[in-house]
């Protein structure tokens, strides 16, 4: 049996001492937890989300920051922050086929899926820009940090004012990624999400082509952690309304339930690992958390 193995770098972002500092994980067959349709019908191996986690003493300065602006804002209304997105297209052109070339159409498709997830949160999204690139390197490449640095430093428009999306096809599967607000300044190249191209709503991708991947990597852009994240030990996700979760839910498993107390798993937040089909929802303690850190970390973001 051939073994499906890949050394795809993803970036990954540590804090050392108060600064960023960017990492190259060796992304190997081990990491492959997902399977997905590819263009021309094959299942391809893949990687759900590779959105590295905040360390403890970063997860610890977060919850008191964010923790500490709910205590002060307590009883108000939440506002309202409508967020302009410019989307990148980065596609491949090889034997004078192209891959990846979406439409702003599809673009808008996607933004539509955001705006139907997020509704109730506070949170609303419009196309505000696009743009088609074709370079077949960062296509494949934009999960290695190097690319991924030269394809946002070319494609990003003003980051703190506006959620810059990319499509493309990185290395291994991979489905998408983001980086927390509270990671670098708002004006920073790194910020924004990048999807799989086919991941899109109506891309090849099933189980996992009807949008929601962009919606995941937008919550953890906004600042949201997986369900799943400290597995059930208190405080987990820091998020009040989602019960504790040991690991990731996959496919559409209803009534699983991994730990002790606080009743079954999130499977239907759009933070776990399920199906798009599957996750549907956002809790009010996420919106709370979101509104909180975009005022926080992005307060350009809207304004
Ligand atoms: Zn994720």
């Amino acid at each position: 049996m051939k073994k499906t193995l890949f050394t795809g770098a993803i970036a990954l972002f540590l804090l050392a001492g108060g600064a960023a500092v960017a990492q190259d994980l060796q992304v190997t067959a081990t990491h492959q937890d997902i399977h997905f349709l590819t263009e021309d019908g094959n299942l391809q191996r893949g990687v759900r989300c590779a959105t590295a986690d905040l360390n403890v003493d970063q997860q610890a300065r977060v919850r008191a920051e964010v923790d500490g602006w709910l205590a002060s804002r307590s009883g108000e209304a939440v506002t309202a922050t409508q967020i302009p997105v410019a989307f990148h297209v980065v596609y491949q052109r090889k034997r004078g086929v192209n891959t990846g070339d979406l439409s702003q159409s599809e673009a808008q498709d996607q933004i539509d899926v955001l705006n139907a997830a997020y509704a109730g949160t506070g949170f609303s999204f419009y196309l505000a820009s696009f743009d088609s690139t074709r370079n077949n390197k960062w296509f494949t490449r934009c999960a290695s940090s190097g690319q991924e640095r030269r394809m946002k430093q070319a494609l990003a428009i003003d980051p703190a004012h506006n959620l810059n999306i990319y499509t493309c096809n990185p290395s291994g599967g991979l489905l998408g990624w983001a980086y927390f607000p509270s990671s670098y300044p708002e004006s920073s190249f790194w910020h924004g999400t990048v999807l799989l191209y086919s991941s899109l709503p109506g891309g090849s991708a099933a189980p996992y082509n009807l949008g929601d991947t962009g919606t995941h990597e937008v919550g953890h852009y906004l600042g949201l952690d997986h369900t799943f994240f400290g597995g059930c030990s208190s405080p987990g996700d820091s998020i009040a309304d989602t019960p504790p979760e040991a690991s990731p839910a996959y496919g559409c498993p209803v009534g699983r339930d991994t730990c002790s107390g606080g009743g079954p798993d999130p499977i239907f937040n759009f933070m776990d690992y399920t199906d798009d089909a599957c996750m549907d929802e956002f809790t009010s303690d996420q919106a709370a958390r979101m509104t909180a850190q975009a005022a926080l970390y992005r307060p350009s973001l809207g304004n």
